[in-house]
């Protein structure tokens, strides 16, 4: 059949796409150690999983197609606690994971041709997302620090997605720095997709939720939020939005058509994890594997890496091996069965991002060290 003009330019996403290709591979016999992208070895806090077992001896019907009234009241209450920002159940929808959310916000916020502004590197979806809409993306390098200098060298533009904390470099961003684009975004009348899914998952520093720092109403701050990284609930495939009322509202009217609520059962864990805090000892977890990995590679002339503040990726510059980090990963995942992102796929050449959360430790190491092994032949067939 023929394909539409709409979507027959774009590409899938390079991040689900490379997941799929190693998913391919495991099921034709290869054994692939998968770092591309983050999904969690943990499983879900043992409440929500407890919640839902319970759960399924209940109906479960389809709720509102902004999740269900209960599901939003304790979201609320979520927001006051532990985000300090004070929301009505008006103001929230849940759906199937921030990608959702995050879609049907760019949806509703701008029209074809509008610009919006995404920092390098970046979390692909932002870019395929805004591209699938017709949205003129304006990429901007991001400095180690957001100054009212730097952002005022930016254009104005109808929107701003800023990840906090972020994806890939794990950068928590100072209430000084969130300042500085609430200014930038007042002065210039743009509104301001906030994506918190990392919330959870700061090492140092402490994350604000930029909504607090501003009358987020006024200025037209979306927030997004997720259970999948912060709750390790990647397959459960549910987040929501906080956003002024009217934002919910155009947003549920593109929602209904095209997955309704999300599903009840998420819903519900959704509500447990949120209420009932994140998987004990994630963090340290989390933690003590990437202070492995960092000095693991600590010592190679050819990849440097810094011990993020957050997060489940490493962002390791091999710039001094080659800016082709396509061909590099290309060729250790046929080589080494090792899967790696190419930094291309977020917007910068010369970087690989390594996801360190998945399988265990050893497996881990064993990965690191086949990634390490190949990187030195490579640098000696490249000198
Ligand atoms: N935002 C960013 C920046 C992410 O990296 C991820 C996880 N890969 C998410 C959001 C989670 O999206 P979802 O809730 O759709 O799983």
């Amino acid at each position: 059949m023929k394909i539409s003009d709409r979507i027959a330019a774009s590409r899938p996403l390079a991040t689900t796409a490379l997941h799929g290709r190693v998913e391919a591979m495991r099921a034709a016999g290869t054994p692939v150690i998968d770092f591309s992208i983050a999904i969690s070895h943990l499983a879900a806090p043992p409440a929500v999983r407890a919640t839902v077992h319970a759960a399924l001896d209940t109906p479960l019907p389809y709720t509102s197609v902004v999740g269900a009234d209960t599901v939003r009241a304790s979201l609320c209450e979520k927001l006051a606690r532990d985000n300090g920002l004070q929301a009505g159940i008006d103001e929230i929808i849940v759906t199937n994971g921030a990608k959702q959310a995050l879609y049907q916000a760019l949806y509703v916020l701008a029209d074809p041709g509008q610009r919006v502004i995404v920092f390098r590197p970046y979390w692909p979806a932002y870019v395929a997302a805004a591209q699938l809409l017709g949205l003129d993306v304006v990429l901007v390098d991001l400095p180690d620090e957001l100054t009212a200098a730097f952002m005022a060298t930016l254009a104005p533009a109808h929107l701003l997605i800023l990840n906090n904390p972020h994806n890939p470099t794990g950068k928590v961003f100072t209430n000084a720095e969130l300042e500085h684009v609430r200014d930038w975004a007042l002065a210039c009348g743009a509104g301001v997709i906030v994506d918190e899914s990392y919330e959870l998952m700061a090492f140092e520093g402490t994350h604000t939720s930029l909504a607090t720092l501003c009358d987020w109403r006024a200025l037209g701050v979306v927030t997004l939020f997720s259970c999948s990284q912060s709750y390790a609930m990647m397959g459960w495939r549910i987040g929501f939005a906080l956003a002024p009322a009217n934002v919910v509202d155009a947003m549920q009217v593109l929602q209904g058509p095209v997955t309704a609520a999300a599903p009840a059962l998420s819903q519900i864990a959704l509500q447990s994890a949120f209420a009932g805090g994140p998987v004990d000892g994630m963090l340290d977890d989390y933690r003590s594997r990437r202070d492995l990995v960092v000095a693991l590679c600590a010592g190679r002339p050819w990849i440097a890496m810094a011990a993020p503040a957050s997060g489940p990726y490493l962002w390791a510059d091999v710039r001094a091996l080659t800016l082709d980090t396509i061909a590099f990963a290309e060729a250790l995942l046929e080589q080494a069965s090792v899967a790696v992102m190419p930094g291309e796929a977020l917007g910068v050449a010369g970087f690989i991002r390594l996801g360190y959360i998945s399988d265990d430790v050893a497996t881990l190491v064993a990965g690191v060290e086949k990634i390490l092994a190949f990187g030195d032949g490579y640098a000696r067939g490249h000198q």
